[in-house]
């Protein structure tokens, strides 16, 4: 096992004077790995020039919601490269996660996470296992657009975009031509969200066309996480959306040895972010327990990033071979296989001894300016297809029977927009619904014309308006339409 990080990114400096890194130490276990991670960069000899920015939980408290002050983001866009402890979002309504906010605002849209293992001295079951995981980072349930529709019903928007999969998709590919890797695994639930998911799906064949030398192939994601799960050797990159790759990735990581291990970047076209996969770990933060190998690595990331080759690779080599001589901390220590048990700041200590040591049990690391690095292309725009309006969907809060609904519906028809089903949690009630079929307050109306041709656009505000007259609670509406002659809807469930 090789296990060197991998190239995410050209480089964007070689030069020895000190590069601008925007810098956070977080909450809980934050500051302490850290203060652990800074204390290795600077022995290593790593040409920094660390730039304080403070967000999270202080930041929150100040009264900004977001987790970060306006002038933490000139910080961050003049850096371009941010190294992240983790933080905590705070519970309750009203916070957005700083995670998601930074990631979205500065297109940082990979998320890479190698997932390696590092058998015997970290115990897995796995010990072969070497896979990266990249995911999508910036769309999917991710857009944070929620709304309370009805008394009893919430909803959450999933946002797919073709743009955002040819980016992802296209990155995984040029990120396995760039590090030899030979396969790429694409993980969705098309066979349930078959609009988005199936999107996801239909753009990673095709961009994979034009990568032959590198094995393609699909998983559904509930059969495709198990199998990570017990047989991660089977895998080498998987490509999958946000809310997946985010799960996918944790049971990876603990799958490989222990969640506060593993290293992430998070790139874009302009800027890039490093952090550990694991979060802010209240439960033991102050005690000088915690792992401070995820961020570690994610900083040898960095390195790479910012083409400082050898620092990255002594510190690598120095980390490698302090895991296999048993330094451990108490989360991967193991009676038998581990020699000490030490706090985060001993095993800085301990890498900052063996930074002119290479491993003897692992193969050492050597990262070069020659390694080839992931092109990261702009897409060209497709040509818009011709779009149909057809009908809509109006979503209606109500209690009564469904006969009663289904009647004043029909007596709000237009001309060309006629009620075709009403569905309940996807489900069709109307007409022929089982009476075993659970209902909520929360009814889809679908008014389409048929056969299925162009209709007037005013018809749209006439139904609107009749089904207000028929003292409807109406809810929103979503518009049925054509794309070259194909439907941009879904069928009801039992339609
Ligand atoms: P967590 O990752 O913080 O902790 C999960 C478990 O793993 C805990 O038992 C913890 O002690 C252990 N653990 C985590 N990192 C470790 C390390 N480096 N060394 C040893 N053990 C480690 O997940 P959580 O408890 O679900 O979340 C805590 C907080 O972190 C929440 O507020 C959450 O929103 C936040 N979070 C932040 C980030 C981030 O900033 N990138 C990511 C995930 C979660």
């Amino acid at each position: 096992m090789n296990g060197a990080l991998e190239s995410t990114v050209p480089s964007s400096a070689t030069s020895p004077t000190l590069i601008p890194v925007a810098v956070s130490y977080g909450d809980g276990i934050g500051p302490e790995i850290m203060k652990a991670v800074i204390t290795i960069l600077d022995k290593a000899g790593a040409k920094l020039d660390y730039q304080q920015v403070d967000v999270g939980e202080v930041v929150y408290k100040q009264g900004h919601t977001s987790g970060i002050t306006p002038e933490s983001w000139d910080t961050l866009r003049s850096a371009k490269v941010f190294l992240k402890a983790p933080i905590t979002t705070p519970q309750g309504g009203g916070y957005k996660s700083l995670n998601v906010t930074i990631r979205k605002t500065l297109g940082l849209y990979a998320n890479v996470r190698p997932c390696i293992a590092y058998s015997p001295f970290v115990k897995t079951q796995h010990p072969n296992m070497d896979i990266v995981v990249i995911r999508e980072n910036e769309e999917d349930l991710y857009a944070g657009i929620e709304h309370r529709q009805t008394d009893e019903v919430y909803q959450c928007l999933k946002l797919i975009t073709r743009p955002g999969c040819e980016r992802i998709c296209r990155y995984a590919f040029e990120y396995a031509r760039a590090n030899g890797r030979k396969k790429i695994t694409c993980m969705t639930k098309d066979n349930i969200m078959k609009l988005t998911d199936g999107l996801f799906h239909k753009v990673f064949d095709e961009i994979g066309a034009e990568y032959p030398e590198i094995q393609r192939e699909h998983r559904i994601i509930d059969i495709g996480m198990a199998q990570v799960a017990c047989r991660p050797e089977d895998f080498d990159v998987i490509v999958t959306p946000n809310l997946y790759g985010d799960i996918l990735s944790d049971v990876a990581a603990e799958v490989a040895g222990s969640v506060g291990m593993a290293p992430s970047s998070n790139i874009g076209d302009h800027c890039a972010m490093f952090e550990a996969i694991h979060g802010s770990a209240p439960d033991i933060a102050g005690l000088n327990q915690a792992n401070p190998s995820g961020l570690l690595l994610a900083a040898v990331m960095m390195l790479v990033h910012l083409g400082q080759h050898d620092v990255a690779s002594r510190i690598h080599n120095a980390w490698l071979r302090t895991i296999e001589e048993g330094v451990h901390t108490r989360d991967i220590f193991q009676e038998g296989m581990s020699k000490s048990l030490v706090g985060t700041q001993e095993f800085a200590l301990a890498v900052c001894e063996r930074l002119d040591l290479t491993p003897v049990q692992f193969s050492s690391i050597a990262y070069s300016p020659s390694t080839p690095l992931p092109q990261l292309r702009q897409q060209k725009k497709g040509t818009p297809e011709r779009k149909e309006l057809v009908g809509i969907d109006m979503f209606i809060q109500w209690n009564g029977p469904i006969s009663e609904l289904a009647d004043r519906l029909k007596a709000a028809e237009t001309k060309d927009l006629h009620l075709q089903m009403i569905t309940n949690r996807g489900v069709k009630v109307w007409p022929e619904g089982l009476p075993e079929t659970f209902l909520t307050d929360h009814w889809r109306c679908r008014f389409i014309s048929s056969p299925q041709v162009e209709i007037p656009k005013d018809q749209l505000a006439e139904l609107l308006v009749n089904i207000l007259e028929k003292d409807l609670d109406f809810i929103k509406s979503e518009t049925l339409c054509l794309f070259d002659g194909q439907p941009g809807f879904s069928l009801g469930q039992g339609q």
